[in-house]
């Protein structure tokens, strides 16, 4: 990661909070955090906030961030979901060293923690079934009541969780539970579960070993304390688990109780940030697969085009607070669009092509023009693009009659510039039967390359690509997955995949590339002047042929969809 930007990192409420730990001298000034990600799903731009949050700390302060995986869950996670991830953070520019944590390598220590508690008098294997334990928990008003195994002795209860890891019981029927406080206003403190039967999962990690399995919240804060985590950063919905928490690490009397600070998740409008929702979109085929250019996950966004330094760039804009907000998309797309602007060369490609026969260019004849491949920056040189006598332009830049004053592209007898290239004037337009525009004629002006002559005024430049030397590639243009700034989060509680727009994603099938791009490779980025910013598809093609995928446009759409939707449109 290059020296600017980690030297630059805006303060926030936790770093202010880790600078006051190491003056006053606690961890013996160590910082430790961790990125502790559940495999049940890929990453997600939420899941880029945290690690940017957590790896970047750990940077900064000469600390360490473990990746640790919380897999406490084995039917709902699997190897796919956890190389994802690995992936994913790496790519974001992280390193965790040699060594990846699983929750499930302390299964053997959580598990004698919980003898620990049982010894200690304070958790009881419980007979209730599901439904009945929901009864006696009480809800948010009503304090919950005692089970009636509660008041089990601890003998017995050493006995049961030992036939429990045994596998005599069936699923459900017994579970262990910390011995807490049924009245506790906090739900979470009335007696939660702590281990539960799990029979015939084999989990990724530990296969078949295990046929009892410990609750999240009691892996979680263990499995931060056995690595030694300082600062266990965490998302505002934990606030009310951190009690849970301090109790476990304070009845067992661990040496090590990290210090839990939350902080407010991202929400980004116009998307969605739950996993459990981006499985739903990817298991009922709303989209091509975790990584489809549309979906807010790393793979979805690195498809897309984004780089990992503008994701980066966007986690150290939102910066991190307590309160919660939902961030516009235009501020992730400002940071990308920033980033190309500087990055990208320029190409030509036109996506609706037209065929314009230049009819006083002689045939047989070709040229090759210079074009500059950045408008600004003279370090990424020149190239050759072939002009000849048939080349495509885009039908978008054509109109038989200029619909009004703004129109300076191509009309009937008009004149346009062509980029990079010379002067054409519109001279016939050919139709089919029905009346569709199929090719215009045009004759070119050969004293026009590089700029207009004395007195004549062509306002319009239009990009073009030459018939025979393009390439054909196909051109995906795509939009906000969502019309809802908040999908799912209406008054009338409507579904979230009712609010998905039917819209977002446009395919263009035969697209002419400029010649240069076909040495183009998987994942690289362009601007195609006029129509935004593209990124080769690093991973499909269309049938051998390569597909760009539109990143960003190239002025900020954002805008116009907000006003839209303020004037209820
Ligand atoms: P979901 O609720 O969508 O399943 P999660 O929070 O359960 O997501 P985890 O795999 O447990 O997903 O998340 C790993 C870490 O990433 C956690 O520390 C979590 O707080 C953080 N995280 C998840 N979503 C966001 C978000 N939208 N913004 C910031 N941090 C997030
Ligand atoms: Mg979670």
């Amino acid at each position: 990661m290059d020296q600017n930007e980690t030297s630059n990192k805006p303060s926030n409420f936790i770093r202010q909070i880790i600078d006051v730990d190491i003056a006053a001298g606690k961890n013996d000034g160590r910082v430790a955090t961790r990125f502790p990600p559940e495999p049940n799903g890929y990453l997600h731009i939420g899941h880029a906030k945290s690690i940017c949050l957590n790896f970047g700390i750990a940077e900064d302060y000469n600390g360490t961030c473990n990746l640790r995986f919380d897999d406490t869950n084995p039917h709902k996670e699997n190897a796919e979901f956890v190389e994802a991830i690995q992936r994913d953070v790496h790519w974001l520019g992280y390193d965790w060293g040699d060594k990846v944590y699983f929750a499930s390598d302390y299964f053997e220590q959580l598990h004698d923690y919980a003898v620990q508690l049982i010894e200690l008098g304070k958790a009881y294997v419980c007979d209730l079934s599901a439904e009945e334990t929901r009864e006696y928990r009480g809800t948010l008003t009503d304090p919950g009541k005692d089970s009636p195994y509660r008041d089990r002795s601890v003998a017995e209860n050493l006995d049961l969780f030992t036939r429990m890891r045994a596998g005599e019981f069936a699923d459900g029927e017994r579970v262990l539970r910390a011995k807490i406080d049924m009245a506790s206003p906090n739900i979470n403190l009335r007696d939660p579960t702590i281990y539960r039967i799990r029979h015939g999962v084999v989990h990724h990690q530990t296969g078949a070993e295990w046929c009892i399995y410990p609750m999240y919240d009691f892996t979680h804060c263990l499995s931060d304390s056995i690595e030694g985590i300082t600062h266990s950063l965490c998302t505002l919905e934990f606030e009310d688990h951190r009690p849970l928490y301090d109790w476990y690490l304070d009845q067992l009397g661990v040496p090590c109780h990290p210090q839990q600070i939350e902080f407010s998740r991202l929400n980004l409008q116009y998307t969605i940030t739950s996993k459990r929702k981006l499985t739903a979109l990817v298991d009922e085929g709303f989209v091509e697969g975790w990584d489809d250019p549309r979906m807010p996950t790393i793979a979805g966004l690195r498809r897309r085009g984004f780089t990992s330094a503008s994701i980066r760039e966007f986690c150290q804009r939102i910066g991190v607070t307590k309160s919660e907000n939902s961030v516009e998309m235009g501020v992730l797309e400002s940071c990308i669009r920033e980033d190309l602007n500087v990055n990208a060369p320029r190409r030509m490609a036109v996506l609706r092509p037209l065929k314009v026969v230049v009819e006083n260019y002689p045939e047989g004849q070709a040229e090759q023009l210079e074009a500059a491949n950045h408008p600004q920056d003279e370090s990424f040189g020149t190239r050759q693009i072939p002009f000849d006598r048939e080349i495509w332009v885009d039908r978008d830049d054509f109109m038989e009659v200029a619909p009004n004053q703004k129109f300076k592209r191509l009309v009937a007898g008009g004149e346009v510039r062509l980029r990079n290239a010379y002067v054409i004037r519109c001279d016939e337009v050919i139709k089919d039967e029905q009346g569709e525009i199929i090719e215009l004629r045009c004759s070119y002006d050969a004293d026009t390359l590089g700029a207009n002559p004395e007195g004549r005024k062509v306002k319009g430049v239009i990009h073009w690509v030459s018939v025979a030397h393009a390439i054909e590639a196909e051109v995906r243009l795509y939009d906000r997955l969502f019309s809802h700034p908040t999908p799912g989060a209406t008054k009338d509680g409507s579904d979230y995949t009712a609010h998905l727009n039917p819209d977002s994603l446009r395919s263009f099938t035969r697209c002419y590339l400029e010649a240069n791009l076909a040495s183009a490779q998987p994942g690289d980025q362009f601007q195609f002047e006029r129509e935004g910013y593209f990124c080769m598809d690093p991973v499909r093609t269309a049938g051998g042929m390569p597909i760009f995928n539109r990143t960003v446009t190239l002025r900020d759409s954002w805008a116009k969809i907000e006003k839209q939707q303020n004037s209820g449109k």
